[in-house]
């Protein structure tokens, strides 16, 4: 991956844990909205490194026990969306156009 996309991904990291933790009504809006669903394709798990929680068979090891907040919620815009798309997967989310 690019450095321009390391930061991109990184900035949406950054962005994602300050919403979940301090902008916890755009986060239920958003979430109301949100349409599809997870198939596991561990996309997101992988974003500029590679969680170390995550199984070869793309598992996540504290999935139901400590899974962070920020991982519970993805995605929570288009943005996170295209990061998706940027690390060349297809997440199985999606948000209206408009909301
Ligand atoms: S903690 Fe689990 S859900 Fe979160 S990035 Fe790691 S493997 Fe993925
Ligand atoms: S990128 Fe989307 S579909 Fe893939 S694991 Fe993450 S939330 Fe699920």
């Amino acid at each position: 991956m690019k450095a321009n996309h390391t930061m991109h991904i990184f900035t949406g990291k950054v962005r994602r844990l300050f919403a979940v933790h301090f902008r916890k009504e755009y986060v239920a809006r958003q979430l109301s909205a949100r349409e599809g669903e997870c198939h596991q394709c561990g996309t997101c798990c992988n974003f500029s490194f590679a969680c170390p929680m995550l199984t070869r068979r793309k598992l996540c090891l504290v999935y139901g026990l400590c899974r962070p907040l920020s991982c519970r919620l993805f995605p929570l815009d288009q943005k996170d969306i295209d990061d998706v798309t940027l690390c060349g997967g297809t997440c199985g989310y999606r948000f209206p156009r408009e909301h």
